[in-house]
């Protein structure tokens, strides 16, 4: 028996017991009509969706995010995340991140320019935004946008000197 029918043979005795491909965070097995894993820490079951929460430091603060499906296996309790479960926990962190971040206020923006020392034209160069838009921001006219909201909360947290001023004066 040659070396590639010794592999297929090997490969038709795995298929036989069920397992046919190892990917990093598992060895999946056709199982009924679905597709599921054998732990990699005990080999002993397969992982079960479950759910489980993470504490997420935010701006210094602990958040929780509950609610999160995760795999867990019977046997072991070693947990793992899928590919796809890790995308919706960072869409969910992202989310609460976004959510922390309140409309600066026309007084807060007046703040951050006064405690940077930057004339309207300057601060209007950094963030690439036009004179007259900054200044109805300032004056209370219009709310600031979301997106600019985020790029100022971002340069202030660059600077945690200037951030406690502008937002806990
Ligand atoms: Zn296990």
């Amino acid at each position: 028996m040659d070396i590639v029918q010794r592999l297929k043979k090997l490969v038709d005795h795995k298929t036989s017991i069920g397992i046919f491909s190892i990917v990093p965070i598992g060895v999946f097995a056709i199982q009924g009509n679905g597709v599921t894993m054998i732990c990699t820490n005990c080999f002993e079951a397969e992982y079960k969706t479950t759910k489980t929460e993470l504490t997420v430091t935010v701006n210094g603060e602990s958040h929780v995010l509950r609610d999160l499906d995760c795999e867990t296996c019977p046997a072991c309790g070693e947990s793992i995340f899928t590919h796809a479960q890790s995308l919706e926990i960072d869409k969910k962190r992202v989310t609460l991140e976004f959510g922390l971040k309140p409309l600066l206020t026309s007084d807060q923006l007046k703040t951050l320019r006064r405690v940077l020392d930057m004339k309207l034209a300057e601060i209007c160069d950094l963030l690439h935004v036009g004179r007259n838009t900054y200044g109805r921001w300032e004056r209370g006219e219009v709310e600031i946008t979301p997106s600019m909201n985020l790029l100022v909360h971002s340069l202030m947290e660059k600077m945690p000197d200037v951030c406690d001023k502008v937002i806990k004066k």
